[in-house]
């Protein structure tokens, strides 16, 4: 008989030989680029996480399309990427495959006061583009440092005001490559979910933005890009907000208030600045942050009776199952 360590380490090659032959397949006729072993820690605003088996940068909408088309049967985990400003993602990396869609689904553009914003799209860019354009609805989401997909998909907000506010539309393809349109209504919208996009890849949104008045508005951008700097830890990588708002209470309160203001572990810490981020201060590893996130989670629970909620998402922790990133074919969070 085999010692186990042989066996398993044998089970291993066969499974990575067998993967590696599903991605060959999955990757005939793919026109972007596709870099395998990939660290994740390039592609997060945390600077954190391990290796991806697969790294894809479609070249364009069809090429995506066509990738999706010949994955359809689900032979290994997708996750898809904006700029990864949401996302802790597992030091010993991913099983699957990585689609960075910025690329192939960038672009803006203008018919009256529809607007039409590629996915790919940087949130931040749009919003200053409808301010110069004297458009309104978006200066409030100045600075939040994600994709309009990603943005979608999480439903980001700030200063009272969500990106899904003056949504018209969505464009977005399944996981089989099929298009399909969906209606603000149909987006399932609630606080930091859209759960009708759970399992589709955003390509492009549309957007109804009233005309203003272009100085109030560079006034408006410049005093929301100013509260962030004073509020947030900007100086440290982080993924912005760690924990959901509790129904009438906020996060940094009561992780404040716990006494957890400046804990660490390794090189992640509460921030001092704002107790809602957590940051890395330059060598922090995910399993850190996810110590330090779960004691944060306890001593609040012990303090105050309250669960909080991670905001941050979770790639390829085994908690809540082997992946748990908000990918087509992995159960979401
Ligand atoms: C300093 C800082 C400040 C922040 N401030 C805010 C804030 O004020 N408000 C706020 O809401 N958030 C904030 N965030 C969090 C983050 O920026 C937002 O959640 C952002 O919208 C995520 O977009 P992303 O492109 O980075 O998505 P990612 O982090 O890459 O992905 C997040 C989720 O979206 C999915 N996704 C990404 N693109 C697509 C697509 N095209 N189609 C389908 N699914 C997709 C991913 O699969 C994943 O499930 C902050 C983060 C940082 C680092």
């Amino acid at each position: 008989m085999l010692p186990i360590s042989l066996t398993s380490r044998r089970c291993w090659c066969i499974f990575s030989r067998r993967m590696s032959c599903r991605y060959d397949r999955a990757l005939r006729g793919f026109r972007g680029e596709a870099l395998r072993g990939e660290p994740l820690s390039r592609h997060t605003s945390y600077r954190i996480g391990g290796p991806a088996d697969l790294y894809l940068v479609p070249a364009d909408e069809d090429d995506l399309r066509g990738f999706l088309d010949r994955t359809s049967r689900g032979d290994f985990p997708l996750f898809i990427l904006g700029n990864g400003s949401n996302l802790l993602v597992h030091d010993a990396g991913l099983r699957g495959a990585v689609v960075d869609v910025r690329r192939a689904t960038r672009g803006i553009c203008r018919d009256g006061e529809k607007v039409w914003a590629g996915a790919g799209a940087e949130l931040d860019f749009l919003a200053a583009w409808a301010v110069e354009e004297g458009l309104e609805g978006l200066a409030e989401l100045s600075g939040i440092p994600g994709t309009v997909g990603g943005a979608l998909r999480t439903n980001a907000g700030a200063f009272g005001r969500t990106v899904s506010d003056f949504l018209v539309e969505v464009r977005a393809l399944t996981t089989g490559g099929r298009e399909v349109r969906l209606s603000r209504d149909e987006l399932g919208l609630g606080y930091r979910e859209a759960k009708g996009l759970k399992g589709l890849v955003v390509v492009s949104a549309a957007f109804h933005l009233k005309r203003g008045d272009r100085k109030a508005l560079w006034e408006k951008r410049r005093k929301v890009l100013q509260q962030r700097s004073e509020r947030q830890p900007l100086e440290y990588p982080s993924a912005g907000s760690t924990f959901k708002r509790p129904p009438g209470d906020h996060p940094g309160r009561l992780i404040e208030e716990a006494g957890c203001k400046g804990m660490r572990v390794g090189d992640a810490m509460v921030s001092p600045k704002h107790a809602n981020f957590t940051v890395n201060l330059g060598k922090a590893k995910a399993s850190d942050v996810w110590t330090l996130i779960r004691r944060v989670r306890e001593r609040v629970r012990e303090r105050f009776g309250v669960w909080l909620e991670l905001e941050v998402e979770l790639w390829g922790f085994p908690e809540g199952g082997l992946y748990t990133g908000g990918s087509p074919r992995s159960p979401g969070r």
